[in-house]
């Protein structure tokens, strides 16, 4: 038997209309290339997102289902888009500014974008490849100065597009099945690949993310979203933000420590998202400025692992609980999210770090399991390793466009790819990717214990470590380093000491290469596979 309940479709128009029917005038607030400040309410981004829902159908064309494309930082234009985009029934493609032009050609034809909102001070990027990219029938230009001037064909102003268009359209009336946007992985090892992600995915989401053992945001907070709009839908908080009516402020292209320290002084924010290298700048550039308070009271840090010296330099020193999570862009993306249980708070500052530092539990409506290279689903015992494997409502059933069922289980789990383990509490612990693991003399040893507790050291801004070939032991770890500061020299003998209290000596890099700087991918992570192929080259 049935229940007896309505049949009320997760869309996420339903997201914006309670927004708007219960927070309008909450604000969202940008800060513009230009240093000038955006502020409005949510009824005004409600109203807007109408209105471009209305022109992509009666000016631009769009269809259900088609594909529009955006290209650009994190501002209210942006945001209309997450809600016009799906409001109009199409799906809204946030294109990662950062990748290669081949990379970025791929995707755009890949997703046969219908038209593209770019950012006026992104055309650059794009100009060079537009005579490729044959389904883009128009450009859509965001911010655009006075005398702004492109090569991009057919180019129609924002402003200019939405201007007339009625704010009282009725959303188009789609399924929560139906696909509401799209992100491509970051495509280190081979093309890029989409992630389609539903309505009703997209909802679930949002409403676990808010939860207080998750993001935990609510109408009392001011969040700043500095993880890109182009980058796993900026973690799903913009739409967590509206359902739970908190302030948000976005930075727009001011990603550096200065601008982003001013907002959250400024703004009086209390909650945020970023990755772990903008934190560790915020954090360089505090101690510079000889900043010693921020209305801070909590961030969330994921997209790599986390240093635990991060975590404990923000809570001792400025009070901020730094809040781990674990996920990637097929799991939109929370797998995993860190955070201190009542029963912790009897331990000491150390053990607290100890679990402060995991990955996190699993949210409401996913499961998580290791696999080990026996295809064994291994205990919870915070020791057996094996591949994460992990299912829900929110993760990936299949890539957009392939039938190939390689990153899938023979029961439907999705294999992520990364290795680790999980302990009786739940816990997850990431220890490497699977294509990243150093095995020698038949030991595993963890690349990601490696690169934190390295950075752990006072005088080390970053650390990457990679396998090298070995003649005795087949592989052996070496470790990539940049210095906080050119005249504050380490040696490695230093540094092999610093580690010999966390790890055995067969696990200690038996090279140290002092770099300026360590290869990044486009999403701001470790490019290990650059490292291998620079070492391979003689080059590092
Ligand atoms: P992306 O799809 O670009 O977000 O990348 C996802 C990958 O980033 C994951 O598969 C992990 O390898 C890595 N990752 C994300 N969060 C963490 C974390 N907290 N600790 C370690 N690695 C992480």
């Amino acid at each position: 038997m049935f229940g007896q309940m309505m049949d009320y479709p997760l869309t996420i128009s339903t997201i914006i209309d309670h927004g708007y029917a219960t927070f309008p005038k909450k604000e969202v607030i940008t800060y513009m290339p230009d240093g000038s400040i955006h502020r409005y309410t949510i009824a005004d981004l409600y109203r807007r997102s109408k209105r471009l829902s209305h022109a992509l159908v009666h000016k631009l064309g769009v269809r259900r289902g088609d594909f529009v494309g955006t290209f650009a930082w994190n501002h209210y234009m942006h945001l209309e888009l997450y809600f016009g985009v799906p409001g109009a029934g199409a799906i809204c493609h946030t294109i990662n500014i950062r990748l290669a032009s081949s990379q970025t050609e791929f995707i755009i034809n890949n997703a046969e974008d219908a038209c593209i909102f770019i950012d006026a001070n992104l055309v650059q990027l794009l100009e060079p490849i537009a005579t490729k990219l044959a389904t883009v029938r128009s450009y859509i230009i965001m911010g655009a100065p006075e005398n702004f001037a492109t090569t991009l064909p057919n180019v129609i102003y924002y402003e200019d597009l939405i201007r007339d268009s009625p704010e009282d359209l009725a959303w188009e009336s789609v399924g929560e099945n139906e696909a509401c946007g799209m992100c491509y992985t970051s495509g280190t090892t081979g093309l890029p690949k989409g992630v389609l992600y539903s309505h009703r995915s997209t909802c679930l989401h949002a409403i676990i993310a808010g939860l207080p053992n998750c993001c935990g945001i609510s109408s009392a907070d001011r969040v700043l979203v500095i993880v890109p709009q182009f980058h796993v839908m900026a973690w799903g908080l913009p739409y967590a933000a509206i359902l739970a009516g908190s302030t948000m402020v976005m930075p727009s292209c001011l990603l550096q420590a200065e601008p982003l320290i001013n907002m959250i002084i400024r703004e009086n924010i209390n909650k945020a998202g970023g990755v772990p290298t903008i934190w560790q700048n915020v954090y360089s550039m505090l101690r510079k400025n000889n900043i010693k308070t921020l209305p801070l009271k909590e961030f969330l840090v994921g997209g790599a692992a986390v240093p635990p010296n991060l975590i404990e330099n923000f809570e001792k020193e400025f009070g901020i609980t730094v809040i781990h999570a674990w996920g990637m862009t097929e799991t939109s993306p929370l797998g995993a999210v860190c955070r201190l249980q009542p029963e912790h708070e009897k331990l000491s500052a150390e053990e607290k770090l100890r679990i402060q530092s995991l990955q996190g539990q699993k949210p409401p409506l996913t499961e998580l399991r290791i696999v080990t290279e026996k295809g064994e689903i291994a205990p919870r015992d915070g020791k057996t390793v094996g591949e994460i494997e992990i299912r829900g409502a929110w993760i990936i059933n299949s890539y957009f466009k392939t039938s190939s069922r390689e990153n899938f289980s023979a029961d439907g789990w999705f294999k992520t790819g990364d290795v680790g383990t999980i302990n009786p509490e739940g816990y997850l612990q990431i220890t490497d990717r699977a294509k990243d693991l150093i095995k020698s003399g038949g030991e595993w040893i963890s690349s990601v214990s490696l690169e934190v507790t390295i950075m752990a050291h006072p005088l080390i801004r970053e650390a990457a470590v990679i396998a090298i070939p070995d003649e005795v032991w087949s592989e052996r770890p070496l470790a990539a380093v940049v210095l906080r500061d050119q005249n504050e020299p380490v040696s490695a003998h230093e540094l092999r000491v610093f580690l010999s209290g966390s790890f055995a000596k067969y696990q200690l890099p038996d090279k140290f290469v002092f770099v300026g700087e360590i290869p990044k991918t486009s999403v701001g992570k470790f490019d290990k596979k650059k490292l291998r192929q620079l070492f391979a080259e003689g080059k590092l």
